[in-house]
């Protein structure tokens, strides 16, 4: 049995406390010392009995915790945070400025298993999954460091729907309104495009945002730069995404990323066209991103303006987005690259 409280919800902190013999209440304290004071010390709970705390310790209960290795900060208000986890795994997550909000970029792997090549995290060797609390941990160690996070993108390391279940439970936690209570609108999910997985999310009692990155107009050239893509066609994605809107009503992110001579002609933006007009999208256009041994450059501004204006015209909402934190290698993408041989 998993004895980590901060990976349980609220529900089951109640069922801890009940079959130990205790008040609800009890439990309700349980998760709101770990999911709103930051607590991780069980004996610091101290509205609760002595003989309550001891009888979780005893049994093996812990409250597990991050451990802050090293912090960058850039110029434009980005900062990178690497954290330890159990048994040396490292991870990084990264917090964005804008204006005065503070949007926080998490991981859900150590590594990612989907191989994309112009993808830093792609290139490192796969290592676990993150669990629950390792994934809400880093939103209370960020904010104990720079403040308030408004939003939260899970879009750092990983491939959240790759680790369906601590992803979903992660979520449910940050979201309850006894523990951190940020809203489900400010939760956003940055997925490669795993069918079953988005079919699953949208029968979930509980739908964040939803970011799909396609950064290809068809088969062939998305099986070229992601080895997911050679698992699934672009069509089953964007079935599923069908369902995922039939049964939310939610518009959908498309992230694109800029790749100079391989998704950037004209043409393949009138392609994206075609497939994205059933849904109700909005694209995100990313100019790639370095790293070292990164075989792909990015596009051009011009080319990546032109290819914008294409969408655009056809009445889907298009951002170019900024690329930001490049100077301590926390832009998208570039998460891991450090560590790369
Ligand atoms: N695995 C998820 C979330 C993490 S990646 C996913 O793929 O969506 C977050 C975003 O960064 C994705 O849109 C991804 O395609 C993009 N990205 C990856 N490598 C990049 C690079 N070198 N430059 C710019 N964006 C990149
Ligand atoms: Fe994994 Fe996303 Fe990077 Fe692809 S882009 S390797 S899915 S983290």
């Amino acid at each position: 049995m998993d004895k980590d409280l901060k990976n349980k919800s609220f529900g089951e902190s109640l069922e801890i406390a009940t079959e130990h013999k205790q008040k609800s209440f009890c439990g309700k304290y349980l998760f709101e010392f770990i999911h709103q004071k930051n607590v991780n010390i069980i004996d610091d709970i101290t509205p609760l009995s002595k003989l309550f705390r001891s009888q979780l310790i005893e049994t093996g209960f812990l409250i597990s915790k991050i451990d802050l290795l090293e912090q960058h900060d850039d110029p434009d208000g980005t900062i990178k945070f690497v954290f330890g986890l159990q048994g040396g795994t490292r991870i990084e997550s990264v917090r964005l400025k804008d204006g005065d909000r503070n949007t926080l970029c998490i991981s859900t792997q150590a590594g990612c298993r989907m191989g994309c090549k112009f993808c830093a995290t792609g290139q490192l060797e796969f290592q676990r999954n993150l669990t629950a609390a390792e994934i809400v941990d880093q939103v209370y160690q960020a904010e104990r460091l720079c403040g308030r996070i408004d939003n939260l993108v899970y879009m750092g390391m990983g491939e959240p729907l790759d680790n369906f279940d601590n992803v979903m439970r992660s979520v449910e936690i940050l979201n309850d309104k006894h523990g951190r209570n940020i809203g489900i609108r400010h939760i956003t999910i940055s997925t490669c495009g795993l069918p079953e997985e988005i079919k699953q999310l949208a029968l979930s009692p509980i739908r964040p945002r939803l970011a799909v990155s396609l950064h290809a107009p068809d088969d062939v050239i998305r099986a070229k730069i992601m080895r997911v893509g050679k698992k699934y066609h672009i069509t089953e994605i964007l079935e599923s995404l069908k369902k995922y809107q039939g049964a939310t009503g939610k518009r959908v992110t498309i992230e694109y990323c800029m790749i100079d001579g391989v998704n950037d002609q004209i043409g393949h933006a009138h392609s994206l066209t075609r497939l994205l007009r059933p849904l109700k999208v909005n694209v995100n256009l990313i100019e790639l991103n370095p790293f070292p041994g990164c075989r792909y450059s990015a596009s051009s501004p011009g080319q990546i303006q032109q290819f914008a204006k294409v969408l655009s015209d056809s009445g889907i909402e298009t951002v170019i987005r900024f690329k930001r934190g490049r100077s301590i290698k926390a832009a998208c993408g570039q998460l891991g690259a450090t560590w790369l041989k």
